[in-house]
């Protein structure tokens, strides 16, 4: 049996799959077959998730627009054998996790989020941004900075008058 085979099983019955396929039912997104044994769902339109593309089990949810690169395939495919590994609906809050990681870190959801890092953050067509010095540091200095401003124009607006 091919790993493509073995994956589209397993997030079948884990459930993951499943889900795909009713998220693409209730969406009104036509199921068609794939490349790399996944399912497309056509004409995804809602604004969340951000991106071209997004994957629930072996359903790769696509957006109107450019036709799907082979590296974007790639790309998701990669998110269906994440699927799998993760027993399935786990994937979903372990993914959410990993991205308020990422944007704590970077101010992106997918820079240091290692499973967009394991999928490959070029071929799913992101730009890696760097760590921020300190966790955190940067925003709590740029909020101390605004009120230091804040309070520096009351004294001058005090002053005027
Ligand atoms: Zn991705």
């Amino acid at each position: 049996m091919s790993a493509a085979r073995a994956r589209g099983l397993w997030n079948l019955v884990n459930l993951s799959t499943p889900l795909g396929v009713a998220g693409a039912v209730v969406a009104g997104c036509p199921l068609r077959p794939g490349p790399h044994g996944l399912m497309r769902a056509e004409g995804w339109r809602h604004a969340f998730p951000g991106g071209a593309a997004f994957t629930v089990g072996d359903v790769v949810f696509t957006r109107p627009g450019p036709e799907v690169t082979e590296e974007l395939w790639r790309h998701e495919g990669a998110h269906a054998a994440q699927y799998a590994l993760c027993l399935g609906l786990p994937f979903l809050p372990l993914y959410g996790l990993a991205a308020a990681w990422s944007t704590w870190r970077t101010g992106d959801p997918a820079s240091r989020n290692p499973f967009e890092r394991g999928a490959g953050l070029v071929r799913g067509g992101y730009v890696q941004r760097a760590v921020r010095r300190g966790p955190g540091r940067g925003r709590v200095r740029a909020a101390l900075g605004d009120r230091r401003d804040a309070a520096q124009a009351a004294r001058g607006a005090g002053g005027a008058t």
